[in-house]
């Protein structure tokens, strides 16, 4: 059963007295309409506010924070870095991994990404996984060809269980206004289940959750939450929000729930 998901990426973004302001803000606003259970949230907001906002939402919170980023290794000489463990005893539970950001603007390769999913892995954290084009691959009829080359030097032999989730995050569409059309979103999100089925196992493409992720906002989510491959939404500049991204966390929840 896969219940759909509402994930918000700050990136780098608000002050702390600004981070806890919202969540004083979003949690009302979120459970004013929406039961635990109905969806599942997320926040990445920059590392130093994890333990901040664990703190502020306490132990018997349903929303989960996260992580934008993880270092490749266990423990040691990594100055400035951060190990699963460490962000795990500040509160995270989800990591990011190859945001489009990070491959494109800090240079992280695929094979950088997989070591790092690796990482999560082995860490028994929930890695999300983005994948996704560049504009220039989707006009060359690429678009398939990365995403599999992503997914594939993602996944070096590890092992995934429904745990998991990945992002689907065409390029073009991070923070630009330009959101993927739908039916793009569902071809994508699909090809991505099918590749999971034949990689993995069909039981695990049928619990993973996939994202679409892409300048979604609150006037245009509820084209995704409907579609049967996608899950739920990553959330960028809308999540900045409390009243934004609650609005777009209740068109999840209420778009027909577990598949
Ligand atoms: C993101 O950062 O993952 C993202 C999807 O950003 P935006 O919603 O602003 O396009």
């Amino acid at each position: 059963m896969r219940i759909p998901c509402a994930y918000a990426n700050w990136k780098m973004h608000k002050t702390l007295p600004e981070a806890l302001e919202f969540i004083y803000e979003f949690v009302p606003a979120l459970f004013r309409d929406v039961k635990e259970g109905d969806v599942g949230v997320t926040i990445f907001p920059p590392a130093p506010y994890i333990w901040p906002i664990r703190q502020e939402l306490g132990d018997d919170s349903p929303i989960f924070i996260g992580s934008q980023n993880i270092y490749t290794e266990k423990e040691g000489a990594f100055t400035g870095e951060l190990s699963g463990n460490i962000l795990r005893s500040a509160g995270a539970s989800h990591i990011l991994v190859g945001h489009s950001e990070r491959r494109h603007k800090l240079d992280e390769s695929n094979e950088l990404v997989g070591r790092k999913l690796d990482r999560v892995i082995r860490d028994r954290l929930f890695p999300v996984l983005c994948v996704g084009e560049l504009l220039r691959d989707r006009e060359a009829g690429r678009t398939k060809e990365v995403v599999k080359e992503q997914l594939e030097a993602a996944w070096t032999g590890q092992e995934v269980t429904g745990g998991a989730i990945i992002a689907y995050e065409p390029v073009w569409a991070i923070g630009t206004g330009k959101n993927a059309e739908p039916r793009d979103a569902q071809e994508m999100c699909e090809y991505i289940r099918t590749w999971i089925a034949e990689y993995f196992t069909p039981e695990t493409a049928a619990s993973i959750r996939i994202l679409y992720g892409g300048s979604v906002n609150p006037e245009n989510i509820s084209q995704y939450a409907r579609l049967p491959d996608v899950d739920g939404a990553l959330v960028g500049g809308a999540s900045l929000d409390p009243g934004s991204f609650a609005a777009i966390a209740k068109a999840i929840a209420h778009s027909g729930g577990a598949r």
